[in-house]
């Protein structure tokens, strides 16, 4: 889901273009399952559909308006959704806040 902050974003037409162009520039297929492919760690019929175009360095509010971070495709991975939820959930689960903000490994 995306963050509240972030939905400006992902509705703008500048947003949209970039992501249609990534996905077009890598032809529709998952990243990580093309290179685990390559590594000889997935068959190519498992190679799945790309269907989120991910920042590797995550979207903030104080990121969101920097077209390097936003907009750039060194900072963009088309993704399917398997490789997406483990991105995020293995990120989620490493660190968290504490209540005083601070981060925390967990
Ligand atoms: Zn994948
Ligand atoms: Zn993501």
């Amino acid at each position: 889901m995306a963050k509240e902050y972030a939905k400006d974003f992902y509705n703008s037409p500048a947003w949209k273009k970039t992501r249609k162009a990534y996905y077009i520039f890598r032809r529709g297929q998952c990243e990580r399952c093309a290179r685990e492919f390559e590594a000889g760690r997935r068959r190519l019929e498992d190679i799945n559909a790309g269907v989120i175009v991910h920042h590797k360095e995550y979207i903030t509010p104080d990121n969101l308006h920097d077209p390097s971070v936003a907009l750039c495709f060194d900072n963009l991975e088309l993704l399917c959704e398997e490789h997406h939820n483990k991105e995020h959930k293995s990120k989620a689960k490493r660190y968290s806040f504490d209540k005083h903000g601070r981060v925390i490994e967990v």
